[in-house]
């Protein structure tokens, strides 16, 4: 009935994956509490936070997962990924490095999510947004937007330029995913 209807709860695990310090965790910490560590370690993760968004006046649930710091050692575990429907992929534009391991961790990605074994959803790929983070470095950048767009339209994922300093499609990032997921599901 109607009152059931209103109290539907969707629930979306995202991941954040990318290189060390191409600014994940602080990406989570301005999005879900509007804040910035200039100086952050690892240390700052959470496991996961869970967000509250409305998307076409649904109540939709994010919740976003972080790494503790074991990309580092190229040690993320299939625990992570298990169950994600949606991945923000990031890579910092002032360091070129961070764009050219994009590739392997679309693989990992894509190795590492069991979800379409275990759920219904067996159909959906992960949604991915590619994230080109620091546009706020504008005089140290190393990698132009035209060639982010274009690796993502070779991979067939969203794409976005953000900045956790200074807040810039922050929101708009995670949104992109979380509509997406909501569209297929809903
Ligand atoms: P993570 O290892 O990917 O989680 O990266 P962190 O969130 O810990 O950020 C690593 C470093 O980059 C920290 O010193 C942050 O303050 C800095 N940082 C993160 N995002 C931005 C950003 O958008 N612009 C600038 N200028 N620095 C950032
Ligand atoms: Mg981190």
């Amino acid at each position: 009935n109607n009152e059931e209807e209103k109290t539907e709860d969707y629930l979306f695990k995202i991941v954040l994956i990318g290189d060390s310090a191409v600014g994940k965790s602080n990406l989570l910490a301005r999005f879900a509490r509007d804040e910035f560590y200039p100086n952050s370690k690892s240390t700052i993760g959470v496991e996961f936070q869970t967000q509250k968004m409305d998307i076409n006046g649904k109540e939709v649930k994010a919740q976003i997962w972080d790494t503790a710091g074991q990309e580092r050692f190229r040690a993320v575990t299939s625990a992570y990924y298990r169950g994600a429907v949606g991945a923000l992929l990031v890579y910092d534009i002032s360091r070129r490095q961070t764009f050219d391991s994009i590739g392997r961790w679309l693989n990992e990605l894509h190795s590492k999510n069991y979800r379409s074994h275990l759920c219904s959803h067996s159909d959906m790929n992960v949604v991915t947004i590619l994230v080109g983070n620091k546009s706020d470095l504008k005089d140290a950048r190393e990698v132009s937007t035209a060639e982010g767009k274009a690796l993502a339209e070779a991979e067939g994922l969203f794409f976005m330029e953000t900045s956790a300093l200074d807040s810039s499609n922050v929101a708009a990032a995670f949104q992109t995913v979380v509509k997406e997921i909501y569209n297929i599901l809903s």
